[in-house]
């Protein structure tokens, strides 16, 4: 009897034990995070709510714009104010280079806005796909009034590389897009049909390779005469999005728009 009292005492002890372990496990993580401040992800300096962004204002403040003067098909902001005639068109756009229709960013990819993509894609900071899905749809109303996008298209990863990754940045950005925009979110019209080598460090002609046929839609019948409006984190040579182009229009795309966080200048 008295063995069986002491194993029950010693129960209540270890419950008792861990109770408290968990109370002090609580009450640190309150104190450290009054006593810690989440600091920004790219200036150290204090952000007002982790939960919303892991940016600061002032960082998301200090991100300049794409400007006049750009190229009024591609959105290619001219490195020179002194090109600045009313549709003035860039080198690839006059060469008809692009199979989307019109394309535009929101930010030259520099700066604040190269962070911010960075912990968006490597910190794996997700949250930061709302704030730059609000700056798009300000874009799209902005720049394209009268477009009427039928369906946001995210430019998908493949499958091995999100798996990687833990989710496709661009659809969480095309996901919250949608939602702001009104435009409802086609998902998984556009596929990758095999992994791709990285882009970064390729020429523009190893980048075309590199997406030639990589893409295949599975909803032929949503597509045709349709106006798509194709969502990315970031417009470098625009070969990615040139063969999601080609793929949505040979499927039967009236119109195909491009909408960038961010666009690859050449200063
Ligand atoms: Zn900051
Ligand atoms: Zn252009």
């Amino acid at each position: 009897m008295e063995s069986k009292f002491q194993i029950c005492l010693a129960r209540i002890r270890l419950a008792d034990l861990r109770a408290l372990f968990q109370g002090l496990f609580t009450a640190f993580n309150s104190l450290s995070a009054v006593l810690l401040p989440t600091t920004c992800k790219l200036c150290q300096g204090p952000v007002e709510d982790v939960r919303l962004s892991v940016v600061c204002q002032p960082c998301w403040d200090r991100v300049s714009q794409v400007e006049e003067p750009f190229c009024g098909v591609c959105g290619y902001a001219f490195p020179s104010k002194a090109i600045s005639q009313e549709g003035a068109r860039c080198g690839a756009c006059r060469h008809g280079l692009y199979r989307f229709d019109v394309a535009r960013a929101w930010a030259p990819f520099r700066d604040s806005v190269k962070g911010i993509v960075h912990e968006l894609k490597y910190g794996r900071h997700r949250s930061l796909a709302r704030p730059l899905a609000l700056r798009l749809a300000g874009v799209y109303q902005a720049h394209w009034p009268l477009l009427r996008a039928d369906w946001v298209i995210p430019v998908p990863l493949h499958p091995a590389r999100k798996r990687e990754r833990g989710f496709n940045q661009s659809h969480e950005i095309a996901r919250h897009f949608s939602r702001t925009a009104g435009i409802p979110l086609a998902e998984h019209w556009l596929l990758r049909t095999r992994p791709t080598q990285v882009q970064a460090g390729l020429t523009r002609r190893e980048r075309r390779q590199n997406v030639a046929g990589a893409f295949r839609t599975s909803n032929g019948a949503g597509i045709s005469g349709r106006t798509l409006l194709v969502i990315d984190d970031v417009f470098t040579t625009g070969a990615t999005l040139n063969e999601c182009a080609r793929i949505l229009k040979e499927n039967g795309a009236a119109k195909v728009a491009v909408l960038t966080v961010a666009r690859v200048i050449k200063e």
